[in-house]
């Protein structure tokens, strides 16, 4: 949480904060981000699975997904119609 601050919303074309589950109902979260300008997806990872903590820096597309690069499981977000109208408050 704490990495984020000194970044503003007007940077970003898109700012995603989800928690992510696994199939045993366990959580995670994914927290990504796009530059204005960036085709980039850029941010870090808790999978639900395991537990691991990871960078993600991949294309973005939608829909979003990230794989867990210590145990393979595919992190999923299915609608992100909410997201944008989040905002941080610091
Ligand atoms: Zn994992």
């Amino acid at each position: 949480m704490s990495a984020d601050k000194r970044t503003t919303m007007a940077t970003f074309r898109f700012i995603t904060n989800r928690v992510v589950k696994s199939p045993e109902g366990k959580e995670g979260r994914i927290k990504m981000l796009v530059r204005v300008g960036s085709d980039m997806a850029e941010g870090e990872y808790k999978c639900p699975a395991c537990g691991d903590n990871g960078k993600i820096n991949q294309p973005f597309k939608k829909p979003i997904m990230v794989k867990c690069t210590a145990c393979s499981f595919l992190m999923r977000l299915a609608r992100l119609k909410d997201e944008m109208k989040k905002k941080k408050k610091q």
